[in-house]
């Protein structure tokens, strides 16, 4: 296996070498804040938010949040929306999501996690976490039926957060990993 850190380090030393330091990214995020999935398959550049460019400058301001099926992480978000004048929120799901699979999976999740616990006992390893059944798991995880609806299910779950500022936006989309088509997601009576 590769050591990453040396691989890192040495990315590093290109990358200064490469790079002019005065056109260096400092902006603070503001405005807009996008929470997607930690997915590396979901590219924000088709929504229109830019890599960093090689010279290590970006014209982009959007706060973005990573999780696990784009889940709101209310403290990251809280301090998003307290540290920049965020005006509006994107929930950003995407086709194949692990999370959906899990939500029928669970069984499965739990085999793996057995073979890579390396003869550990899976049920005290899971009690650990307050997890005692596979709809404990399920729960714990925060698996959804469709990419879709969980990005509806974050948009209510945001739309309904005590602290979120008056006249804040919350917008969803889903992205297709196959076309890199996005479909807006809105609430079905509005
Ligand atoms: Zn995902």
């Amino acid at each position: 296996m590769a050591d990453w850190i040396t691989e890192a380090i040495e990315a590093n030393a290109t990358f200064l070498s490469r790079i002019d330091a005065e056109r260096l990214y400092r902006e603070p995020p503001t405005r807009r804040v996008v929470i997607t999935c930690m997915d590396s398959r979901v590219n924000l550049e088709a929504i229109g938010i830019p890599s960093f460019a090689a010279d290590g400058h970006s014209d982009s301001r959007v706060a973005i949040i990573r999780t696990a099926g784009a889940r709101c992480p209310e403290r990251s978000l809280f301090v998003a929306l307290f540290k920049a004048d965020v005006e509006e929120i994107l929930v950003l799901g995407h086709t194949e999501c692990a999370l959906v699979a899990a939500d029928t999976e669970i069984a499965s999740i739990v085999e793996v996690l057995q073979a890579r616990l390396d003869g550990r006992d899976v049920a005290a390893s899971l009690g650990g976490i307050g997890v005692s059944s596979d709809e404990d798991l399920r729960r714990w995880l925060g698996t959804i039926p469709g990419s879709a609806e969980g990005v509806l299910a974050q948009m209510r779950v945001i739309r309904s957060l005590p602290f979120l500022p008056r006249g804040v936006a919350v917008h969803g989309l889903v992205y297709d990993v196959d076309t890199g088509v996005v479909h807006p997601v809105e609430e079905p009576d509005a």
